[in-house]
């Protein structure tokens, strides 16, 4: 856990704390927490992305011997008839 200091009264104070235990000023954002939120971010975006990717190649992937077989069946079908 690391310590920071007030920037009111200058106390080290833990970087978890929301306000100052000794004169209650509240913290701001520090610079590596808006960051890390921001890598965080851009990871839950990158697996966004890959997950829609992955499924559009699976729907496409299982998709495709289905549209090959049906006019099969089709052609099948129609030649019973026919003949
Ligand atoms: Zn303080």
């Amino acid at each position: 856990m690391a310590l920071i200091h007030c920037e009111e009264c200058g106390r080290e104070i833990s970087e978890h704390a929301f306000a100052c235990p000794r004169c209650g000023y509240p913290r701001r954002r520090s610079a590596p927490m808006s960051r890390g939120i921001r890598i965080l971010l851009a990871v839950f975006v990158f697996m966004l992305v890959a997950m829609f990717g992955f499924a559009l190649t699976a729907a496409w992937l299982m998709r495709k011997p289905v549209d090959i077989e049906l006019p099969q069946r089709s052609l099948s079908s129609a030649a019973v008839s026919v003949g």
